[in-house]
């Protein structure tokens, strides 16, 4: 059968596409449509038709899928980040770990039978909303020129007012709205893009969600040079630091606080008391701890500059992550570890989730306390002492020297000394050290490997040093299924095999997802 642009067309809704999109037949020919979900019947117009597959727009839900939800969000449908809030979390999470496993088949090249047989139950979340330990708000103004900050709607640059996203920790809003009644009354303008003038650019709140420290930094359109010259005036920043510090917030948010640095306390088992299982509650008050600068004269679309400056409080936050019992329900055990966190520093969004992902990590990797591990993109190295205290000796790789800069930081902060970290990108430094120290064993026989690379998976001479170094373990966490099942072919070719899998959500409402896998040797047990 022809499609043609604007016929009308009937849809059963029966499964995702990998951008969230509900995926449709007609005559089995696929239409992809917005803001459908399996198990919708709709009545739909024809937008594009390409050779395999067309788009749709919804025109009318005949009968609504049991799996469809009212979305949390009233701005969901404008800002295009949470793909999936129409769609009931059970199913989100089934739908999530079914892309894993075509991945594994289809691209990875192994039988259902296999992907199944090493599959370990999905790991969801408790609590898929305000689990965002960061968030950075793009501030601008709106067509009676109020100062409003938001989100970018969809892939444009014109932002939607929304205080509130509903991923983000909950105070967020109160401090928002904080900053912005500061800039109304002080008339301190909002970067415009087009044409490069305007002083406040976005505002980054990082929270810890164990040690509640909160952290507020407002992006401003200043070179340095200008900020020492008339940078806090122009911010009126002495009023800005005492309306922050003030926010003592009734209704949606208490931002009450402990005394000065004070951390929240533990209670033996790490759970902190009054709270069950180790989750902590959204509403436990925070305390604003760090309220910065940053400088930033770029014109393109990054973010944040390279230069911080502190107006009160502390340089950094700090935050911990336990490690967690996978053989018990993820209880955590009394072992964390403490992390510093600056406006620049990279740290897991998702911090709940993370102590899950890298505890499963953890475990695939059978560690007795002798262990020579590698721990390949590493980030701020916080795999590398995840699994530091259980092992002889960790080496961590990363090409951002910043990062590298706060692994050894973080391990000095831990009282780790097992641990040692190369600038560079694991498919030079890896081969080259490998070259080099050839006859050291104790280093190029690794017992295991672990790689958490970035979306785009890991380079072939990443993965050819890998296999010359003949790790009994390979553990890979992905945050890509498709380059993950990749590379997974890759090893199985070069005589590893797949052991256990396991999905876990680091991003409700999204469609991205995390992977742990095990890969052994095919000649070990
Ligand atoms: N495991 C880390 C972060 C993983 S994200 C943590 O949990 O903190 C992937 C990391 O790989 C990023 O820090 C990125 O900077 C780094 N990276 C990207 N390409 C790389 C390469 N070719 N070699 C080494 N590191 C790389």
């Amino acid at each position: 059968m022809q499609f043609i642009k604007n016929q009308q067309i009937r849809l059963e809704i029966t499964d995702l596409n990998t951008d969230g999109e509900g995926i449709g037949k007609v005559d089995g020919f696929p239409f992809f449509m917005k803001d459908a979900v399996p198990g919708d019947v709709v009545t739909a117009t024809v937008m594009r038709v390409k050779k395999n597959y067309g788009y749709a727009r919804m025109q009318g839900l005949l009968s609504p899928s049991p799996y469809r939800v009212v979305p949390v969000c009233p701005q969901h449908k404008a800002c295009g980040g949470c793909q999936l809030q129409t769609l009931s979390y059970e199913k989100q999470m089934e739908f999530k770990e079914k892309k894993i496993a075509n991945n594994l088949c289809r691209i990875g090249g192994l039988s259902a039978e296999e992907v199944e047989k090493a599959r370990e139950p999905f790991v969801g979340m408790e609590e898929p909303f305000h689990y965002r330990n960061k968030a950075q708000y793009p501030v601008g103004k709106d067509r009676e020129g109020k100062v409003i900050c938001g989100f970018y709607a969809g892939r444009t640059h014109s932002i939607v007012a929304n205080t509130d996203c509903s991923l983000g920790a909950e105070e967020n809003g109160a401090i928002l709205r904080a900053v912005m009644e500061h800039m109304e009354r002080y008339q301190i303008s909002p970067y415009n893009e087009a044409t490069g003038q305007g002083l406040v650019r976005h505002i980054l709140i990082r929270t810890g969600f164990e040690s509640r420290q909160v952290m507020v930094c407002l992006v401003v359109n200043l070179s340095s040079a200008e900020w020492e010259k008339y940078g806090q005036e122009r911010l009126k920043t002495e009023a800005l630091v005492g309306k922050l510090r003030g926010l003592s917030l009734d209704g949606d948010c208490s931002l009450t606080c402990p005394e000065d640095g004070e951390m929240i306390q533990e209670s033996g088992k790490g759970v902190p008391d009054g709270f069950e299982k180790g989750e902590i509650t959204r509403n436990r008050p925070g305390k604003i701890c760090s309220i910065a600068v940053n400088l930033n004269i770029r014109r393109d679309n990054v973010i944040m500059g390279d230069e911080c400056r502190t107006l009160w409080g502390s340089d950094t936050i700090e935050d911990r992550l336990f490690i967690r019992d996978v053989s018990n329900e993820f209880q955590r055990t009394g072992d964390f570890l403490t992390f510093k966190i600056s406006p620049l520093s990279f740290y897991q969004v998702n911090p709940r989730q993370t102590e899950k992902l890298y505890s499963i990590a953890l475990d695939y990797a059978a560690l007795t306390g002798s262990e020579t591990v590698w721990d390949l993109y590493c980030g701020i190295g916080t795999i590398s002492l995840f699994m530091a205290r259980r092992a002889g000796q960790i080496c961590g790789v990363e090409v951002v020297p910043q990062a590298i800069e706060d692994a050894r930081t973080n391990a000095a902060l831990n009282g780790i000394t097992n641990a040692t970290f190369y600038v560079g990108k694991a498919e030079e430094v890896l081969p080259a050290f490998y070259k080099e120290h050839g006859n050291d064993t104790s280093l190029t026989h690794p017992d295991v490997i672990v790689v958490d690379p970035p979306r785009k998976g890991c380079d072939s001479a990443c993965l050819d040093t890998m296999l010359q170094m003949q790790p009994d373990r390979i553990v890979y966490v992905s945050c890509d299924s498709a380059t993950l099942a990749r590379d997974v072919r890759y090893l199985c070719e070069g005589g590893y095999e797949l052991r256990r899998w396991r999905g876990v959500d680091q991003f409700g409402q999204t469609v991205h997802v995390e992977t742990v896998v095990l890969m052994s040797r095919i000649d070990t047990q």
